[in-house]
């Protein structure tokens, strides 16, 4: 709404970056691409509660794909189905932003619509090797909207 977009861009958070609010990834609930949606993956995913689950390959810093909690909605947990059948079958876009997203464009980007879900990364240029995107974490809709409440 336009009140929002106001307050929002007047106050503090017009500074304030995706890297300030992320969750980070160690904290992510995520699974692998090699699972199987049996009974205790489902249990597990329904039990985390959340609505999206990165999926990584190899290492939890390599997320290639997303699972809705609502693609599981026809899945029999009898048929052990192999979880990249699902992510591959509804292929959803993965969206990734960079750690100096200011959160006035994050919202913006959320707004249209694509996801409700980034996932935050940097150019790691740290160490002796070449540079590297780095995973921190992701950032959600909810995550801006918390820190717009917060400010008020
Ligand atoms: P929804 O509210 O759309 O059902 P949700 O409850 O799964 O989704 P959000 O409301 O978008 O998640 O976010 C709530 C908080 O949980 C945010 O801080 C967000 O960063 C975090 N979050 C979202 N998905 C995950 C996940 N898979 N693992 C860990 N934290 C997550
Ligand atoms: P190359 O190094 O060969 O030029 P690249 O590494 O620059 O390629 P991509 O392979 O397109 O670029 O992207 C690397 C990672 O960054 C992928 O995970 C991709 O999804 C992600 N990515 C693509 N576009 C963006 C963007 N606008 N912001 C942040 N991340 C992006």
């Amino acid at each position: 709404s336009e009140f929002v977009k106001e307050e929002f861009s007047r106050g503090a958070l017009r500074s304030k970056t995706v890297e300030d609010i992320l969750t980070p990834l160690k904290d992510c609930f995520m699974l692998s691409s090699t699972a199987v949606l049996d009974f205790s993956t489902m249990s597990e995913i329904m039990q985390s509660g959340y609505t999206r689950v990165p999926i990584y390959e190899e290492e939890r810093s390599n997320i290639v794909e997303i699972l809705y909690v609502k693609d599981l909605a026809l899945v029999d947990p009898d048929d052990c189905t192999p979880m990249t059948t699902i992510t591959k079958f509804y292929n959803h876009p993965l969206h990734f932003v960079f750690n100096d997203t200011k959160l006035d464009a994050m919202l913006e980007e959320f707004k249209k619509g694509n996801s409700a879900l980034a996932i935050v990364q940097k150019v790691n240029n740290e160490g002796e090797g070449d540079p590297f995107y780095e995973v921190l974490g992701l950032v959600t809709l909810e995550d801006v909207i918390e820190e717009i409440i917060k400010s008020e």
